[in-house]
């Protein structure tokens, strides 16, 4: 197989067989594929497309770049979630702990932000003493012992994809269906889950901008997962304004305690009760959904969810006490308010650059390698739909570094469209897939 004739045949626009891709993926990991070859297929696939068929050879070939996951030797049902990613997404946080005190076993591996996102491995960290760093065997006594566990993805898991995504980013070439879809299922794939939950983002802070490309997206990782023998749904959700009000790390710790504390934002709480549900039912609790439904609710109100984020956070080595006591969590003392410059409704809220404010206070990372200020970040005070008038607070900002927050501030203010007319709102839970 030449690399050359390959990326010939894409360009053409025809299909690759299996063993095609597998070489190619194989030969780019071990580094005989150099990455200038690779950017030519793969913007030759974000022109040609791949078939349904070529995509889940891709996936499969990306799985198995690496280790692959054995969770056999826990009890129960696995059952892992996945968001395509936005702004404000705290969502494993109170998801986690929440399905695993009624039963459901989650094994986790998740990342860390990059650009405009935010990640859960940095938002844990918020918590004084908390490690994601475990080994694999801790990892998986862990959900045995206590029923779950959030680790950071080892290189070893689909390195493939490590590499590719890399090159994705600098090459304009991550917004493809076929790309992205791969990328995330070969992931969840090799974490070894029975069932997964897919949570995938349309809207301004999403790589989806149009509901039905993310319908196209959750249809094609769904039937991958089936063809694995994975149990699978997904949801297509809202991401056109920043998922419930806190925007930054321990902001967002913060926010998922108190949801577990049933003092959560409609939205958030809303998708957390959603995707439990699905995790609950996929995970051979109860088939059930209102059952479901009620068991859920049943843990907040008890304190059930609570006290088993307070465990996890224990066994991973954090301050349990700072789940009953969020204000030992460190937040930046210093804060500015976001004024509204006219009378009217919140029309729109330009997601990725309320992420971008977050960022612009240090609370992300421009590259990599950079550190970040866990402390800083945004509350939204009014969002989509609701009324304001002149001199409102908007937001209020928390940070260190007086530039930094007035850089912040104009972007913020920026991201708020206020218009005379209250506007329509899309539901935040579209559809569900499930075929
Ligand atoms: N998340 C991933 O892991 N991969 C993509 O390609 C896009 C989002």
């Amino acid at each position: 197989m030449r690399m050359y004739d390959l990326i010939e045949k894409k360009k053409r626009g025809e299909e690759l067989s299996e063993s095609e891709i597998r070489q190619m993926i194989d030969g780019y990991t071990a580094g005989r594929i150099p990455d200038y070859q690779m950017s030519a297929f793969l913007m030759a696939v974000c022109f040609r497309g791949m078939s349904a068929k070529e995509t889940a050879d891709l996936t499969l070939a990306m799985r198995d770049s690496g280790d692959v996951i054995d969770l056999s030797g826990i009890r129960g049902i696995k059952v892992d979630k996945h968001s395509t990613g936005g702004v404000g997404d705290k969502t494993s946080i109170a998801l986690a702990p929440l399905v695993s005190s009624v039963g459901v076993r989650v094994a986790k591996m998740s990342g860390r932000g990059l650009g405009h996102t935010g990640g859960t491995i940095d938002k844990l960290e918020s918590i004084p003493g908390f490690t994601t760093g475990l080994t694999m065997e801790q990892f998986l006594k862990q959900v045995d012992e206590i029923g779950m566990a959030i680790m950071g993805q080892t290189a070893e898991l689909a390195p493939a994809d490590k590499k590719l995504y890399a090159l994705r980013d600098v090459t304009a070439t991550v917004d493809q269906l076929s790309l992205i879809a791969s990328s995330i299922m070969s992931k969840k794939l090799a974490s070894g889950a029975d069932a997964i939950v897919l949570d995938v983002k349309w809207g301004s802070g999403a790589f989806m901008k149009k509901p039905e490309d993310a319908r196209k997206l959750a249809e094609a990782m769904v039937s991958i997962g089936r063809m694995t023998g994975k149990k699978m749904s997904a949801f297509i959700t809202g991401m056109d304004q920043p998922l419930g009000f806190a925007v930054g790390n321990a902001l967002e710790v913060r926010e998922a305690i108190d949801t577990l504390c049933g003092k959560g934002p409609e939205d958030f709480t809303k998708l957390c009760m959603t995707l439990g549900t699905e995790m609950v039912r996929l995970g051979g609790i109860t088939a059930d959904k209102a059952e479901a439904e009620k068991l859920l609710k049943d843990a907040i109100d008890s304190g059930a969810a609570l006290k088993q984020l307070e465990r996890f956070v224990e066994a991973q080595g954090g301050d349990p006490e700072v789940i009953r006591h969020p204000e030992r969590l460190k937040i930046a003392e210093t804060t500015l308010d976001v004024r509204a410059e006219s009378d009217g409704y919140v029309a729109g809220i330009e997601c990725s650059e309320v992420g971008v404010s977050s960022l612009l206070l240090g609370g992300g990372r421009m590259k990599k390698e950079d550190e970040i200020d866990l402390s800083v970040g945004l509350i939204l005070k009014k969002k989509c739909g609701d009324e304001v008038h002149k001199g409102d607070v908007l937001a209020t900002i928390y940070y260190n570094g007086e530039e930094k927050a007035q850089a912040a501030a104009e972007r913020l203010s920026a991201a708020y469209r206020i218009e005379a007319k209250p506007p329509v709102l899309q539901d935040l839970i579209l559809d569900r897939i499930t075929e």
